[in-house]
């Protein structure tokens, strides 16, 4: 259920405010004082996503922006240290530059995918060529040779590149369900003749690469103009290159009307073998209680094909600023204050579930975690993730924030707990009180989410601010709280899906050796 906090709700807070609100109030002044008058978040912004550049895990990039983090924490008298939890496959993205050669010349938009291996220095040019039509795996194991020494498109070309939310504004009504219906047709006929190959996504392009291909050439498309979401090659020798939706539409018709289009692909990449994958963590000691943890928590890492902005810069930065603020308007906390930026969140929740398991103590003294993870938007949503009495606390806390950042949050108590998602999962799978923060879209999905265009521009700075505020006030009420949190569990509730009783989640262990396949 969601509901908007209620007027009762609020006078019986009102009403139990405690006597030392005067000192209270004097914090919570400052916080927001410090955070509109000295905001950091710009520039904070700048030197993570224009000059340390995405942090995808296993690069060089992803340990420039964990060492520079805790120098930060440092310069703020926070001390801060990396902590390894595991090994993952070490790679650097170089150059890419990919140009129609052939029957014209025209440079094109498109980059190599997270672990493409490279292309030697001058690069690989050679002939497209499609995906045939075929009834059955033979069918596809005869047309294999095909391929050799050419550069294979493996998506499915869009029938337009115009969002639906474009057409739904200009098209007839009629051209827009016509154009639906067909692409709908389109699509599940792709569906299945790729089901017919007997290969998946993950198997086609490593078959067409040992039948001899020289690059795999993909489009992802986010449905919003300009956006294609950039993850992972599956390659092993040969590179995979992702091409804009027009583009790819472009040599995909030139294909099919015989004018035998050439690439040239420069996609430069540097293995680096076995590197060491860390989270890096700030504390600020509690006074009274040390051993009981209020936890801010972002992941750190993010996918290669913009700078990761809002996934999750923008969650960093909101993390990072709270502390920096908190030290400032609260140096002496009673509990400890502690902040996870969690490494390879994106490959399944891998640094926060490795804390989880390395650290039960930790745990075990949760007061409270709040991390945020979808986006740059102001917080909207807030659940009790299946706490039952979270409603008691996470309201009071809430209660202290400036009505201006509460407004449109809707609260959701006890709720349920997460199965994934972001790493408050991995908290609340381990018992510990763990909520999400989370934003308002500012189209998220189809325009920034893994996508090439996440890049510092689409950072909402008022947004964050508000955010940065927010999570300062409750981590400080958290702290303050009398009592430690209750950690009991709700009852939860049946599944629509199964029609039995949802379970909750058990922690799960992270990757510790990850890109080895
Ligand atoms: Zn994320």
């Amino acid at each position: 259920m969601i509901k908007k906090t209620s007027l009762l709700f609020t006078m019986l807070l009102l009403s139990s405010i405690s006597m030392l609100a005067q000192d209270k109030d004097a914090v919570i002044e400052a916080i927001i004082q410090e955070a509109n008058e000295n905001s950091q978040l710009e520039t904070l912004g700048h030197q993570l996503m224009d000059g340390i550049g995405p942090r995808l895990v296993g690069t060089p990039q992803m340990k420039n922006a964990h060492d520079w983090a805790v120098t930060k924490y440092e310069s703020w008298g926070i001390p801060a240290r990396n902590e390894q939890w595991g090994e993952w496959k070490g790679w650097e993205r170089g150059i890419s530059h990919i140009d129609m050669v052939h029957p014209r010349v025209q440079s094109l938009r498109g980059t190599q995918l997270a672990w493409s291996p490279s292309t030697p220095k001058k690069g690989v040019t050679a002939e497209l060529v499609i995906l045939p039509m075929v009834s059955d795996s033979l069918e596809f194991v005869n047309w294999l040779p095909n391929v050799k020494g050419k550069l294979v498109m493996i998506s499915m070309p869009q029938p337009t590149g115009r969002p639906d939310y474009n057409w739904e504004e200009f098209a007839t009504e009629k051209s827009f369900e016509k154009m639906k219906k067909e692409r709908d047709e389109q699509t599940e006929a792709w569906r299945e003749n790729i089901e017919n190959t007997g290969l998946s996504r993950r198997t086609l392009p490593v078959t067409l690469e040992k039948a001899g291909a020289v690059g795999i050439v993909a489009s992802y498309w986010s449905r919003g103009f300009g956006v294609n979401k950039i993850f992972g090659a599956y390659t092993k020798e040969i590179p995979t290159v992702d091409l804009e939706l027009e583009d790819y539409g472009m040599l995909y018709r030139l294909v099919e009307s015989g004018q035998k289009p050439q690439l040239h692909i420069v996609a430069e990449s540097k293995e680096l073998g076995k590197v060491p994958t860390f989270n890096t963590i700030a504390e600020i000691k509690g006074s009274e209680k040390p051993d009981e943890y209020v936890i801010l928590s972002a992941h750190f890492d993010s996918w290669d094909g913009g700078t990761g902005a809002t996934d999750n810069g923008t969650g960093t930065l909101v993390m990072m600023e709270a502390m920096r603020i908190l030290k400032k308007a609260y140096p002496n906390p009673k509990r400890t204050i502690l902040v996870g930026h969690w490494g390879s969140e994106e490959q399944g929740l891998n640094g926060s579930r490795a804390f989880v398991e390395d650290n039960p103590e930790i745990v075990e003294g949760v007061q409270a975690v709040f991390n945020q993870d979808n986006g740059t938007g102001r917080v909207v949503r807030i659940s009790g993730g299946g706490f039952l009495d979270s409603y008691d606390y996470l309201g009071k806390w809430l209660h202290e924030v400036p009505k201006e950042i509460t407004d449109e949050i809707e609260t959701t108590f006890p709720g349920t707990p997460a199965r994934g998602g972001s790493d408050y999962a991995s908290f609340q799978a381990a018992g510990a009180p763990a909520f999400s923060l989370s934003s308002l879209s500012w189209s998220y999905w189809n325009y920034t989410w893994h996508t090439n265009r996440d890049t510092y521009d689409k950072i909402i700075f008022d947004d964050v601010r508000n955010n940065a505020i927010l999570t300062a006030i409750l981590a400080y009420m958290a702290s303050e709280h009398p009592e430690k949190t209750s950690r009991e569990k709700a009852v939860l509730p049946i599944s629509n899906r199964t029609g039995e009783q949802l379970e909750w989640p058990t922690p799960r262990s992270p990757e510790r050796n990850g890109g080895q396949n």
